[in-house]
């Protein structure tokens, strides 16, 4: 059974004369019905009723609106739902090879099972943004007042071990764009990772953006594969200074014959429309 795409977070739909009602939930923004509302439901529709979920983002939330109105109802997932199983089927079970994930975004917090679940699929993890230097720095290497998250220290540790021996090679930038602060119009200079604490700022450097050259190498290993999926920015690209990175790999992407997919939260959004820049043309945006 599928839906009509319809974006209306909630649509109950009893349709007259063919003995069938159908509730329509596609709650992609994420919007969830009160507690009284499934009875409800069930009762407008009555018992020859089914129930279609199409609201992605929530299908995973067990609540009265979500899980017991499936279990009082004939349910099917419908078209929206379809469209982003099978797109996430295709890139964690035999996705076309060679396979990039390109992860960026502020935090590895975000990611840790993410990046858990693409070691062993995909062949290599690209990592740039504020994540990149939690991993710079279990490498060994100093960061200046560069976001990290010293929690995380040892789980990237063991992705780094782990890696090679799963068939993922991990990516780090070798050069990245330090700046005396966190602002639109903080000074900054290009600085190898080897020494990101000894130029102009110091210790209180901030890497607010991969390096160009590491921008080139991966929109080469993007140009290079057949599946591209890509979660997060790879610096402050709300910031014109410090955006150089991430739109070197959107227009990597864009003009990309492969199978590309932008997904992740509102920040997926973000980076499809900053895409659009580019006259992109990308598989599948995924909330
Ligand atoms: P996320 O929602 O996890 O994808 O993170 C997106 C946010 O990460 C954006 O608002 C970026 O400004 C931020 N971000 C990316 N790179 C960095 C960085 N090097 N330092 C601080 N924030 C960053």
């Amino acid at each position: 059974m599928e839906s009509s795409g319809r974006t209306a977070p909630t649509t109950a739909h009893p349709s007259s004369g063919t003995g069938c009602a159908v509730v329509v939930v596609a709650a992609g923004s994420g919007q969830r019905l009160g507690r009284g509302i499934p009875k409800a439901l069930v009762e407008l529709v009555g018992d020859d009723g089914a129930f279609v979920s199409d609201g992605f983002g929530v299908v995973h939330r067990k609540q009265a609106s979500v899980y017991d109105i499936a279990r009082r109802l004939p349910s099917a997932m419908g078209g929206l739902v379809r469209t982003e199983v099978d797109v996430l089927r295709r890139l964690t079970s035999d996705p076309e090879r060679p396979y990039a994930v390109v992860l960026g975004g502020a935090k590895v917090s975000d990611k840790l099972g993410v990046i858990d679940n693409l070691l062993g699929t995909a062949d290599r993890l690209l990592i740039g943004g504020g994540m990149v230097f939690t991993f710079l720095k279990a490498q060994g290497y100093s960061i200046g007042s560069s976001l990290v998250e010293d929690d995380h220290l040892d789980t990237v540790k063991g992705y780094l071990d782990r890696a090679a021996g799963e068939g993922t090679e991990i990516v780090l930038p070798t050069d990245i764009v330090m700046a005396s602060g966190f602002a639109a119009d903080a000074d900054h200079e290009v600085r190898p990772v080897e020494d990101l604490e000894n130029g102009t700022y110091g210790a209180e450097a901030m890497g607010l953006d991969i390096g160009p050259a590491s921008a080139e190498a991966f929109a080469e290993e993007i140009r290079r594969s057949k599946t591209v999926f890509w979660n997060g920015p790879m610096g402050v690209f709300e910031m014109d200074a410090f955006s150089g990175g991430t739109r070197v790999v959107a227009q990597a992407l864009a003009e990309s014959e492969a199978f590309t997919v932008v997904g992740g939260g509102d920040s997926a959004v973000e980076e499809a429309t900053f895409l659009t820049r580019f006259a992109a043309k990308v598989t599948m945006v995924h909330r």
